[in-house]
Order: C-alpha cells, then sequence, then structure tokens
C-alpha cells in the first residue's frame, strides 16, 4: 500500500458537511499534492460522537460529495453497512475511529465484510489496550485487507508507549501519527507532525477545514488548507537518526506527565486535608502519620523486588513531597 516510501497524507474535515464545503477543501489541498507524498482526502460522513445532541455526520448524501473529488478518498467505517456503501461508492481507503475500535465484536464485523484486499485503517482504541489495537488488525488481516495503524492517543494525549509497542510487535505495518485528535488543539498540530517525522512514523492524519471556527465537528482542532501547506512544508525527514533513544525519551517525558499530574492530584487532596484540619483546629504537623506514609512505601519497595527504588531514595522523596505539602496546608 505504501506508494515508492513515500510518507502518507491523510488529510482533509472531520465532517463532510456540504458539496462545497467538501470541495472547496479539496481545492485548498491542491497545493500539497505535488509535495513528495502520497496524498489521500479524508472526511467523515457517519460520525461516532460522544453526545446524540453534536452533528452526526451528514450520512449516505456524502458519498457522491467525495465522488467528486478526483484523487483517492476515504472515510470512516463502523458498521457492515458503512462498509458496503463505501466501497460501492467507490471510496479506496476505509477507517476503524478510536471508538468503534474499543470493540472487537464491531470490528469483527466489518472485518467479516470486507472485500478481499480492502485497504483499512485503524486507529487506536479509546481505551489504553495495545493488544486490542493489534487483534483488531489480525482480525482485518485475516479478512485479507491491507491494514495501516493510526496512533490518535487517548483523551487529547499521545500515548507513545502503545505506539512504539506495536511497532515493535508489528515493523511491517504502517504506522501512521493523528495529531488533530491526540491533541483537540489546532496550535499543536505543527509540533506533533515533526515528532512523528524525527519518531519516523510512515504518515499524517490531518483534519483540514476552510473556515475552522464554523466547521460542525472538532472546530478547535481543525486547520486551514494554507496552514496544512506551511507545516508540511517545514517538516524535516529522519532518515535514521538514534530512534531507540528518541522513543525511550518520549516514553519518559510521558512518565514524568503523568507524574506530576499525580503530583499536583495529590497537592490537591492535601490542600483539602489542610481546609479541613484548619476547621477543626487540628495541627497541621502529624509526625506520626508521616511515618506510617513513609513505611508503607518502603514495605511496598521492600516487597517487590521489581521496585528499583532504594529506601534512602524513598525517604529523600517522601521527604521532600511532604515538605511541599506541609506548606501547601499552613
Ligand atoms: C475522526 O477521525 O474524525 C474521528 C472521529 O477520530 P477518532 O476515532 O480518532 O476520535
Ligand atoms: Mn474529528
Amino acid at each position: 500500500m505504501l506508494n515508492d516510501n513515500k510518507k502518507i497524507l491523510i488529510v482533509g474535515p472531520c465532517s463532510a458537511e456540504s458539496a462545497e464545503q467538501v470541495l472547496a477543501i479539496a481545492q485548498g489541498l491542491e497545493s500539497i499534492r505535488p509535495l513528495n507524498y502520497q496524498v489521500i482526502f479524508r472526511a467523515g460522513i457517519w460520525k461516532p460522537r460522544t453526545s446524540p445532541t453534536s452533528f452526526q455526520g451528514a450520512g449516505d448524501e456524502a458519498l457522491k460529495w467525495l465522488q467528486a473529488i478526483n484523487w483517492p478518498t476515504s472515510t470512516e467505517v463502523a458498521t457492515p453497512e458503512h462498509v458496503k456503501r463505501a466501497i460501492a461508492a467507490g471510496i479506496q481507503y476505509l477507517w476503524i475511529g478510536a471508538r468503534t475500535s474499543a470493540n472487537p465484536i464491531a470490528v469483527q464485523a466489518i472485518a467479516d465484510c470486507l472485500p478481499l484486499g480492502a485497504k483499512i485503517m485503524v486507529k487506536n482504541p479509546v481505551n489504553e489496550d495495545v493488544d486490542l489495537w493489534i487483534g483488531n488488525i489480525l482480525r482485518l488481516e485475516k479478512a485479507g485487507a491491507f491494514v495501516m495503524a493510526i496512533h490518535r492517543g487517548c483523551g487529547h494525549k499521545p500515548r507513545w508507549h502503545m505506539a512504539f509497542e506495536l511497532r515493535r510487535r508489528r515493523p511491517d505495518i504502517p504506522l501512521l501519527l493523528d495529531p488533530s485528535h491526540m491533541s483537540g488543539d489546532a496550535n499543536q498540530i505543527a509540533t506533533l507532525c515533526q515528532t512523528a517525522m524525527d519518531l519516523q512514523y510512515d504518515g499524517l492524519m490531518i483534519e483540514v477545514h476552510t473556515c475552522p471556527s464554523k466547521a460542525l465537528s472538532d472546530g478547535k482542532q481543525q486547520i486551514t488548507p494554507l496552514h496544512l501547506h506551511n507545516i508540511i512544508t517545514q517538516l524535516h525527514v529522519n532518515n535514521g537518526e538514534a530512534l531507540p533513544l528518541l522513543e525511550l525519551r518520549k516514553e519518559m517525558d510521558e512518565v514524568d506527565d503523568e507524574l506530576w499530574n499525580i503530583m499536583a492530584k495529590r497537592m490537591d487532596v492535601s490542600k483539602r486535608i489542610g481546609e479541613y484540619k484548619k476547621s477543626q483546629g487540628i495541627p497541621v504537623l502529624q509526625s506520626a502519620r508521616y511515618e506510617q506514609i513513609v513505611q508503607r512505601r518502603v514495605d511496598w519497595a521492600n516487597n517487590d523486588s521489581n521496585i528499583p527504588i532504594s529506601e534512602e531514595a524513598i525517604r529523600q522523596i517522601m521527604d521532600a513531597i511532604h515538605k511541599e505539602s506541609v506548606r501547601v496546608q499552613s
């Protein structure tokens, strides 16, 4: 499916909204087609939205809007009916979205009705389950499809460890990055695209709209065709620099983000404890309670030989956290 080792660029609106909107976006994107990418147009027709009151997609009518575009097109499928209608309308690439990807019965139903040799992309599921993602790929491959994987993260955050684990286990599957759903923020698209190039992804899926503020879905994350053109022409492709180190650093950043989010949550609980203590006239410093917290952590480390943190380090770190907690409570 990869053409001459060219990177893949899947671009277009979150949702097809009207014949005019689809055509205007496709025209706006003409300038990136001569660049050195394999370009595919995307537009959602049947939208799996969180709320039933949000725009649910234009439905079957939009198939003919995509037919008016004279380059390869793609759309999201969530049911066998979608697959049949999209294939019948001549849409060359299908993708399975993150919500459907979390449901193996839905993915199997899609696999069971794919024509042999179908080209299909599967996003990571909304839950952090790399086995499920790989399982979906296997279901589609068993049906004779060409499969690509799209890393779109979970909850507007990348999940690098999932993507790298998928690449470790299936280095043969093209891996794309979707910065739009990964960040939910138009301002982060450029940086994430460059990160994808640094990490040697095989391509990108990016949401583009001529007027993002008027988009019927995902307005905050869509960028204009001109913005996309600027991003793409400034990308540096990494042809082999220290990939293992880059991957490990990304995983480290991800863990640090989690660590500090948890720390912020801990301080918030600490603040609420401080407010309660104040209301009851209880002193902030409770040394017996502090000793109990430290001992619990030391026992945890001693009882599990997989935890490579020394007792001394645990005491130092807990001491620093405790000092900050006392400051927050005072
Ligand atoms: C989409 O690509 O428009 C979409 C709904 O994406 P996701 O499944 O990643 O949320
Ligand atoms: Mn979208």
